[in-house]
């Protein structure tokens, strides 16, 4: 897998908010912000997306989203957020190294566009 911007994160090439931080994965506030709370949690492990994620990466992605569920509260998203994943093209994906989006601080419209 081809490095990309969230390899330079990890590996401090370029800076980032960062909110949490294991041997695991990293979650960094977006630079893009689409609600008041907007954060990324990714796998140090370079994986594209979820679609090419095998099976032994599900105790990761299990902790992806532990962390992400963890960074809300710690952020006060005690009234309700959403977790989301973008995969490929048609998914809205514009970096190609897996990340889980954390959205919240305000009420979210569903169905997303
Ligand atoms: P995607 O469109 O792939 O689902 O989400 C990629 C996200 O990464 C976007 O929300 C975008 O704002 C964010 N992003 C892209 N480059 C950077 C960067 O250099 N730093 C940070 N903190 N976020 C970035």
């Amino acid at each position: 897998m081809a490095e990309t911007i969230f390899s330079k994160i990890i590996d401090r090439q370029i800076p980032a908010d960062i909110l949490f931080e294991d041997d695991r994965c990293l979650a960094f506030r977006d630079i893009n912000p689409q609600a008041p709370t907007h954060f990324l949690v990714i796998p140090k492990k370079r994986i594209v997306s979820l679609a090419v994620a095998e099976a032994e990466d599900g105790a990761l992605l299990g902790h992806l989203l532990g962390v992400a569920a963890r960074v809300a509260a710690e952020q006060g998203l005690g009234s309700g957020y959403r977790v989301v994943t973008n995969i490929g093209p048609d998914g809205g994906q514009s970096v190609d190294h897996l990340h889980l989006h954390v959205l919240g601080g305000r009420s979210l419209a569903w169905p997303p566009g």
